[in-house]
């Protein structure tokens, strides 16, 4: 089977993120006639490496990080506040978020074969981290790592986001997929409350969404994208 295919089992509406960059880019130039060239562009992905070659950074430039462990937009208000305050005079602000999970050629979800190893890892690593912490049989919503992770708050925040969910995650079909699924959710829900909070900072009239679940592949293999939400919100 041809890894699209193989994808495609997990994920029927994934285009390759390249598919996803051109057709978006299109549209803002061509449907809303949005100004590439004063596009500031912000992501909200994980910190891991393999995220490099799935976004738009090949086109727009200098993104502004709202980004860490599993994809949460963790610069907050403060974040949002400051990037909505760097948009060039005349320029719009486009946003790209959501959680990633690696597949295996062989179809597997939740880890991939990096550039230059052999072995498969786990990946997005810090989701799979709670999934085990929830596997492991802490009660929902006491989730909670020792006190001396005041060296691992992205980690603390993920863990009490999740919590209430443990229970649906560890009951589904696919509980690597749903914890993922619950990870778009979190970050689409926390980045349109953050852009409403900022709303009347933006230097610019319209922000543009895009987000969805980055699926990475093999080296060798196009990254892919499930798209889950294009929208327009009126700022400024
Ligand atoms: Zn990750």
């Amino acid at each position: 089977m041809e890894i699209a295919e193989v994808i495609r089992t997990h994920y029927p509406n994934a285009k390759t993120g390249s598919e996803i960059t051109e057709t978006y880019l299109d549209i803002l130039a061509d449907e809303y006639k949005a100004k590439l060239s004063k596009m500031l562009f912000a992501t909200s992905v994980c910190s891991d490496d393999i995220n490099v070659s799935t976004d738009f950074r090949r086109v727009l430039k200098r993104p502004f990080s709202k980004g860490g462990l599993g994809g949460l937009p963790y610069t907050g208000y403060t974040g949002m506040s400051a990037f909505s305050q760097h948009i060039p005079d005349g320029g719009e602000a486009l946003i790209f978020y959501g959680p990633h999970v690696g597949i295996t050629d062989e179809g597997e979800l939740g880890k991939l074969r990096r550039i230059g190893q052999k072995r498969n890892t786990s990946c997005c690593g810090a989701l799979m981290a709670v999934l085990a912490e929830f596997q492991a049989g802490a009660e929902a919503g006491t989730v909670l790592p020792p006190a001396e992770n005041e060296y691992d708050q992205q980690m603390v925040l993920l863990l009490r986001t999740f919590a209430p969910h443990r229970e649906r995650i560890l009951s589904s079909d696919n509980p690597i997929k749903a914890l993922t699924d619950a990870a778009y959710d979190e970050i689409h829900t926390r980045i349109l409350k953050l852009v409403d909070m900022a709303r009347g900072e933006f230097n610019c009239g319209r922000v543009f969404l895009l987000g969805g679940v980055i699926i990475n592949t093999s080296q060798g293999y196009n990254d892919f994208v499930d798209l889950r939400n294009f929208d327009v919100i009126e700022v400024g």
